[in-house]
């Protein structure tokens, strides 16, 4: 028993299950030796635009890049204002800083843990230029009570949809997918995505051509024919064997999430069963919404970091997504933010704890899961 182990994510079960499928996929790259951009780069692009339902899918060298090549294509300059949330990754605020623009935080919502338009109309002035909505966790931002708004006031909206590939959101009872919402939506294809590469990746879908257009060129030094180039840009290109997977695992991510979501139900009724409902707060779903659960990411009352260490000693690894709101990083210091000015955030910091969660999850694991937290808090 005591050598048993859970990681938070086991990539091993999901490889197996369709390894054929990749092995074969990633030795016609090897027989072609065309390894970056090309027809499976192409390929993929063509996928997601269809899969995502939109105009264009521009693929690069990761999340992080997306979003800084999103905003590059917004002409984002010093003095511009970004809103976005305070609990998220690094990079949904330094793609903002790195441009010379200034982040401007609104605070999450406790149950969804996704800025509301409450928090971010209110951030709103004349130097706001983007927002960026992050589906934090794999739940969707409530996208339909912003974008009328920000549009009248000349926001554009970019979304940070790296952890919510194939998530959606009923809109005027229509489903509209994380990505398929915003001008730009940007995502990231790390291993540990729910829909991850074998390296580093990311994408840039648009629904302007103008802008997708450019995108294009800026990821490779901004030249639109090679040698000639229109302005300076980045090198930031995807590549073969990165996109011959994902073409691969982008055919099964529909039943991946579906397994995911069956996982995030079972979690519920278990802490119910062991009696921990006054004390673990599973994440809402909010009506509408089709979360894909990238992560299932509960709350606790109370010692939550104890509990991270108990659990860990018994072989199963929780995590803390995230230890710190992006306005206390120290970096970002020179944005005059203090502790309390996002009251909400800085307690999910405190409370907020990342279960295992794939889609080849057993109902054993997540029993073993469950009754080692109840354990630790005296239930049974
Ligand atoms: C992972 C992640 C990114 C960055 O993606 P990379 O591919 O690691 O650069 C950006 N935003 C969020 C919310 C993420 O989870």
């Amino acid at each position: 028993m005591k050598d048993r182990k859970l990681p938070t994510l086991d990539l091993k079960r999901g490889y197996a299950r369709i390894k054929d499928e990749i092995d074969q996929a990633v030795k016609e790259v090897l027989e072609s030796q065309y390894f970056i951009m090309g027809p499976q780069v192409s390929g993929l692009e063509s996928d997601v635009e269809r899969y995502l339902e939109v105009p264009r899918a521009i693929g690069c060298a990761s999340g992080s890049d997306a979003l800084v090549l999103a905003l590059k294509a917004l002409d984002l300059k010093p003095g511009d204002e970004v809103i976005t949330t305070p609990y998220s990754f690094f990079a949904t605020a330094s793609c903002i800083t790195r441009l010379g623009g200034t982040p401007v935080f609104a605070d999450v919502d406790p149950d969804s843990y996704n800025v509301t338009a409450e928090t971010v109309l209110s951030k709103v002035t004349d130097k706001t230029k983007a927002f960026i909505p992050v589906h934090l966790f794999g739940q969707m931002v409530h996208m339909e009570e912003l974008s009328k708004e920000l549009e009248v006031r000349n926001v554009a909206v970019v979304e940070d949809c790296a952890q919510a590939f194939g998530s959606w959101r009923s809109i005027d009872e229509t489903p509209v997918r994380a990505g398929a919402s915003g001008v730009l939506g940007c995502f990231s294809f790390f291993p540990t995505k729910n829909l991850g590469g074998y390296g580093d990746g990311g994408m840039v879908v648009s629904r302007n051509q103008e802008m997708a257009d450019r995108i294009a060129k800026l990821r490779v030094h901004g030249a639109g024919t090679t040698y000639f180039h229109d302005e300076v840009g980045m090198n930031s290109r995807l590549d073969a064997i990165q996109a011959a997977v994902l073409r691969v695992k982008l055919r099964h991510l529909d039943s991946w999430n579906e397994e995911r979501r069956i996982a995030a139900d079972r979690y519920r009724v278990l802490f119910a069963e062991h009696d921990l409902l006054g004390i673990v707060t599973p994440p809402v779903e909010d009506e509408g919404n089709y979360h894909i659960y990238h992560q299932y990411v509960p709350k606790v009352i109370r010692d939550r970091d104890r509990l991270l260490e108990h659990l860990g000693s018994e072989g199963i690894t929780a995590r803390v997504y995230y230890p710190l709101s992006l306005h206390m990083q120290r970096c970002f210091s020179f944005l005059g933010y203090d502790k309390g000015d996002f009251p909400v955030s800085e307690s999910l910091t405190e409370q907020t704890i990342a279960l295992p969660i794939f889609p080849e999850i057993t109902e054993e694991e997540q029993e073993w899961v469950v009754s080692t937290i109840a354990a630790f808090y005296g239930k049974k």
